[in-house]
């Protein structure tokens, strides 16, 4: 079959690679109908995140139909169309009992590659990393998903591939950092990032009751879909001399009730602490730029939620002073998709919020090199190239 392999730093192709089969019972394998690029792909892409090997399938946010089903599997049959959370988990452990899947202790092979550094191993994710689990990813034109009665979500039928497609990651990620907010009525929320995630985030902020909410970036076009699409107020950060200033002027002198970093360790910035910040990169002394996240933790107001849906490394200046003086309430995690799918998939049916207008660019398979090349750059409008395998 067709797939998008990683063959090193800023080198993908499109290779023909051996098909997935059912390796344990509880697996499905599923035909990909739709797969799409997520801003975590950059880390590996750009060498910022070890343990990739050559010929790895990439791709974790994906949609598709089942074609083969494992004996011991219960609630999915062959021709089901589903959506499946980018973290595999495994239903039974304390961790996904208790809804965060992706710290599910069973379904990371490799947890020796994680446990030096983080002290523990988090659950495996598709195409992402040997550290992550090494399972093939999605940009295929199979893919294998484990635990399949836990990780496959039935699409309704009312519902198109492309509106079930981000229900995989970009969505539930984003939408858990909204709940992570705990909002309530009259609180203003501001989102540092208007790409897929921090666009999915405003989305759900909004969703949930917040009465306003604030997306920042530098891309018109990204501004626009936040403006239009999510229905959000926006900052430009290069056309404000400060948007920590600019926030506090927007909210009566307070600052944002909370803050959400959907940005990570992208974050592009203006001034000499980004400057700094690239340098160190460049040098690979540290693997982030927390321009976002420093911001975000200045503006919120006193007592405020600091939620924090970026990726990021190691990242070694932490302003832990001043969320301590502020009484900032700081909550982060990868996403435990599992946990929201269902609602996800309800709201749209409901016409409550329609996540599909992130897929600025839908391609054939073929053609992914080219897409991760829009989205990288951000040519085009790109938010997000769709590929269809
Ligand atoms: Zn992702
Ligand atoms: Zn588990």
């Amino acid at each position: 079959m067709r797939a998008l392999c990683w063959h090193g730093v800023n080198d993908l192709r499109v290779n023909d690679v051996p098909e997935p089969e059912l390796v344990n019972p509880r697996d499905v394998v599923l035909r990909v109908r739709l797969t799409t690029a997520c801003g975590s792909d950059l880390h590996f892409i750009d060498g910022y995140l070890p343990t990739m090997r050559e010929g790895d399938v990439i791709g974790h946010e994906f949609m598709g139909e089942v074609a083969a089903v494992g004996r011991k599997v219960d609630d999915v049959e062959e021709g089901d169309r589903v959506v499946v959370p980018s973290f595999v988990g495994c239903g039974n452990c304390g961790y996904c009992r208790g809804d965060l899947w992706s710290l599910c202790d069973n379904t990371n092979p490799n947890p020796e590659l994680q446990e030096p550094v983080l002290g523990d191993a988090t659950a495996g994710i598709y195409g992402y990393t040997h550290a992550f689990g090494g399972y093939a990813g999605s940009h295929a034109e199979y893919v294998r998903v484990p635990h399949a009665d836990v990780n496959c979500f039935h699409v309704p039928d009312e519902l198109s591939d492309e509106q079930a497609l981000f229900a995989s990651d970009a969505w539930p990620t984003g939408y858990m950092g909204a709940d992570f907010c705990d909002i309530r009525p009259g609180d203003t929320v501001a989102v540092w990032g208007c790409g897929g995630v921090g666009l999915m985030a405003q989305g759900s902020a909004a969703l949930m009751g917040a009465e306003r909410v604030v997306g920042i970036d530098r891309f018109p076009e990204r501004l626009r879909m936040a403006r239009e699409e999510a229905g959000s107020e926006t900052i430009d950060y290069t056309e404000v001399d400060s948007v920590v200033d600019t926030l506090k002027r927007m909210t009566g002198g307070r600052g944002p009730d909370a803050c959400i970093d959907a940005v990570g360790m992208e974050a592009h910035g203006t001034g000499l602490a980004h400057a700094y910040d690239r340098a160190k990169q460049t040098l690979r002394l540290h693997t982030d730029r927390g321009e976002a996240l420093r911001q975000a933790i200045v503006a919120c107001r006193k007592g405020g939620t600091l939620s924090i849906l970026g990726v990021y490394g190691l990242m070694d200046k932490f302003p832990l002073g001043i969320v301590m003086n502020k009484g900032l309430t700081v909550r982060t995690a990868q996403q435990h998709g599992q946990a929201y799918v269902p609602r996800l998939l309800e709201h749209v049916a409901e016409g409550e919020m329609d996540p599909s207008y992130l897929a600025t660019h839908e391609l054939p398979l073929e053609d992914a090199v080219r897409g991760y090349d829009l989205f990288k750059h951000k040519e085009d409008g790109c938010v997000r190239p769709v590929f269809a395998p």
